[in-house]
């Protein structure tokens, strides 16, 4: 274990992962250690001493991603930098790049979560992990290789791209687990699929992340590849990519409950609710040191699963994100989110993995959705999916329908919506 850093304002908590004294710890650990942290429970009106635990929270002020632009580059920290050893950024794709920096207790805590994600999709000391996602600045590459090693298992630190290289590797190797994006993982099964290759990999398990996918995405990637994937949850603001996973149920992702506490609210007004309903997950960290987060909004759509996981885990379980509150699209005064545009195109038959949501304004005629999807098209395919959407978002989509394989494939997050109304 790596000894807690020397020169924190306050104790450590307990390490017993008590929900009611990490959330203690925490707003006093922020209060004594940063000027930003004191003035924001000021302007709340929230006296810090105040706060006993869990059942507290609701009175705690939000955190949003302006506030950690506002404190840019280091207001959040809660301890001295000399106790800082690394930094990490977001990759920035909405807006300047928000940056999360640890303790080396900060860090041994998330390897020891990375760790527990790989156990928990049946990782072992035996597999051979090519980490195939982006190292540096971006936390992911750093995440999944200390997880990885911390298991015990043989990391193959391939980085992002190179397709050539990443193909050498899985079978010069015979790579078991690949860990990417959803995106990348497509691209890789497809280049498989071309040069003949199926059948001829030793991979069995994918953790694949950082965007949302569809179930027929994901069929096709496991096919292809023949292995069973996973799908990991994480923020740069909270640690990193590890924060949580899937199990072999495949029913929600299990979050570490020791490490931080999940809130899901209502986008709008802001109050929680209850498991089962739908809204923005917002988080609260019970260890954290460097960067300690309360209330902080993710802007992931999900919900909280309140029934025990069949797997008979003891964490708890967050929804698969059905999206992002800021990719919300009006169309007609309708709100859409892309992820009910995937589940509609998901029920009917023939349709393949990729689409694309295009907006257009369109005269006396008002706004238009025209949604490119690719299929195997049959008499009838285009009439039942204007049906079907049109019923789904209560907006009349146009759909062109395009061969398998026809819309592009990006090694990192694909661009599915496409704004034409300037
Ligand atoms: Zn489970």
């Amino acid at each position: 274990m790596v000894k807690s850093s020397p020169e924190l304002a306050t104790e450590r908590p307990p390490e017993t992962g008590d929900p009611d004294a990490g959330i203690r710890w925490t707003v006093a650990h922020a209060a004594a250690g940063s000027p930003w942290w004191r003035s924001h429970f000021e302007r709340a009106h929230v006296d810090p001493k105040s706060i006993s635990g869990v059942a507290d929270l609701p009175r705690l002020p939000f955190t949003t991603k302006e506030d950690l632009r506002a404190s840019y580059p280091l207001g959040w920290a809660a301890v001295p930098e000399s106790s800082l050893v690394r930094l990490h950024a977001s990759s920035g794709t909405t807006g300047k790049r928000t940056v999360c920096a640890y303790t080396a207790q900060d860090l041994a805590d998330w390897r020891e979560q990375f760790a527990r994600s790989f156990v928990t999709a049946g990782v072992t000391s035996a597999d051979r992990v090519q980490v195939m996602v982006g190292y540096g600045l971006w936390t992911a590459g750093a995440g999944f290789q200390a997880g990885a090693e911390r298991v015990g298992a043989l990391v193959i630190p391939t980085g992002p791209g190179n397709l050539d290289l990443q193909v050498e590797m899985l079978l010069d190797l015979g790579t078991t687990v690949i860990c990417s994006t959803s995106s990348f993982a497509l691209l890789l099964a497809e280049t498989i699929e071309a040069r003949g290759l199926t059948g001829s990999l030793a991979l069995r398990v994918g953790v694949f992340g950082s965007e949302r996918w569809g179930t027929r995405m994901r069929e096709r990637i496991e096919s292809l590849l023949g292995l069973e994937s996973f799908d990991i949850y994480g923020l740069t603001e909270l640690y990193g990519p590890g924060v949580g996973i899937e199990c072999t149920e495949h029913e929600g992702i299990h979050y570490w409950s020791d490490y931080f506490v999940m809130e899901v609210v209502d986008p709008l007004s802001g109050e929680c609710l209850p498991p089962g309903e739908e809204g923005e997950v917002v988080v609260t960290t019970l260890r954290k040191e460097g960067m300690p987060l309360i209330r902080y909004r993710t802007r992931d759509l999900s919900r909280l699963i309140s029934e025990p996981c069949k797997c008979g885990s003891p964490f708890p379980r967050l929804a698969r994100l059905t999206g992002r509150t800021d990719d919300m699209v009006k169309v007609k005064g309708v709100a859409i989110f892309p992820s009910q545009v995937e589940t509609l195109l998901g029920r009917v038959e023939g349709v393949g993995s990729e689409y694309q949501l295009h907006f257009y304004r369109n005269g006396e005629r008002g706004d238009a959705l025209v949604v490119r999807v690719e299929a195997e098209d049959y008499p009838g395919l285009k009439d039942s999916l204007v049906y079907q959407l049109h019923e789904g978002l209560s907006v009349r989509p146009e759909v062109e329908l395009l061969p398998l394989g026809s819309l592009p494939r990006t090694e990192r997050k694909t661009q599915r919506v496409f704004e034409h109304r300037g």
